[in-house]
């Protein structure tokens, strides 16, 4: 019988994220610097047997239902199919979030894996621009592996655009048309100081209120059920379908967070903003058992903060980028 995994706010914690690399095959301005990060060595990252069982104390033992792999690129890591069966195997939902790059290739395999959720990130419609903010020439894979992972059943797929002033903002609108007209989900997401460039300021956020004005002078929206998504949903009273807006910046969430994450490396850490991270590779890699990890489990969740504090003046940047934590 599981028990709940509460922290000292009363909030119960149902959700991992794993990141299977702290790898990646683009170069988002926002998330990774051009030349790339220090890579971690490969017998520092968690095997598919180390990953399998710490989710496998979180389902047993807390009653965890889902898990988001993330990385890094998640796809570029060997035999990701397999690793998906692990977990799909516990009996939870498996959920990938990914750059499409890899997609026309992997879809079928992923699903008959047990893959049941995907996320894919685009930031622009425009080949250009996605050049200029991936470093990479690859839209049009990008565009296949989206058509591809339709085509092989996922739904929705969900599009996470993260919105920056001066640099994509311009294509808020034409976002959402291209949702509707593809019968694509997308999530409007807050650009958050985990650049690894360290270039977020405040003014380069497009805030909720910004990006919710635009689409609803456009179309009529109406709110929809949140639940402990990230994300504030709405959909077209005309019947085009849905959106959502992730306000990490202006609107937290962290009320109703219910999310721990572990890294490649094998850190547990319980927020984005987190400055500290809970070892649980060495616990796994020193023959620790499984109540010893689960102990460590507890005390990170126990460590959690009511929330992150970007809009408060002490607010300290993590030293991870979001490529390292895992989006
Ligand atoms: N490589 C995969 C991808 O891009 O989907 C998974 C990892 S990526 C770090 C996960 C998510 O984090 C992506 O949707 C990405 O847009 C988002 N992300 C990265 N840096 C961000 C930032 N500074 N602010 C907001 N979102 C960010
Ligand atoms: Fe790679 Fe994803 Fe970061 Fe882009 S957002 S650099 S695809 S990890």
């Amino acid at each position: 019988m599981a028990t709940e995994l509460i922290d000292g706010y009363g909030r119960v914690h149902r959700d991992l994220r794993i990141s299977v690399t702290d790898r990646c095959n683009f170069r988002c301005t926002y998330c990774m610097p051009e030349e790339g990060m220090e890579w971690l060595d490969r017998s520092a990252i968690l095997s598919f047997e180390e990953i399998e069982r710490i989710a496998r104390i979180l389902v047993e033992r807390y009653g965890f239902e889902s898990i988001r792999l993330t990385g890094g690129e998640p796809t570029i890591r060997a035999h990701l199919p397999l690793l998906i069966e692990k977990l799909a195997a516990l009996g939870i939902e498996v959920a990938l979030t990914t750059n499409a790059s890899a997609l026309t290739t992997m879809a079928q395999d992923l699903v008959d894996a047990g893959l049941s959720r995907i996320n894919i990130s685009l930031d622009t419609l425009k080949p250009e621009r996605f050049v200029a903010l991936t470093k990479r020439d690859r839209f049009d894979e990008v565009m296949q592996g989206i058509s591809a992972a339709q085509a092989v059943g996922l739904d929705p797929v969900k599009i996470n655009a993260v919105v920056m002033r001066g640099i994509n903002d311009d294509e808020i609108v034409e976002f959402a048309h291209w949702g509707r007209d593809n019968g694509l989900v997308i999530r409007f997401i807050e650009f958050m100081p985990l650049d690894a460039q360290g270039e977020w300021t405040n003014d380069t956020v497009v805030t909720y209120d910004e990006i919710l004005s635009q689409i609803s002078a456009r179309w009529e929206l109406e709110p929809l059920v949140r639940g402990s998504s990230p994300a504030d949903r709405f959909r077209y009273v005309d019947g085009g379908g849905e959106i959502g807006i992730v306000a990490s910046v202006t609107q937290n969430f962290c009320h109703a967070c219910d999310r721990v994450r572990l890294t490649a490396e094998g850190q547990l850490r319980n927020c984005l903003f987190s400055m500290d991270d809970w070892d649980l590779r060495a616990t796994v890699r020193s023959g620790g058992s499984d109540d010893d990890i689960a102990r460590i489990i507890e005390e990170a969740v126990g460590a959690k903060w009511e929330g992150h504090r970007i809009n408060q003046v002490h607010f300290i940047r993590p030293s991870k980028s979001m490529s390292q934590i895992g989006g």
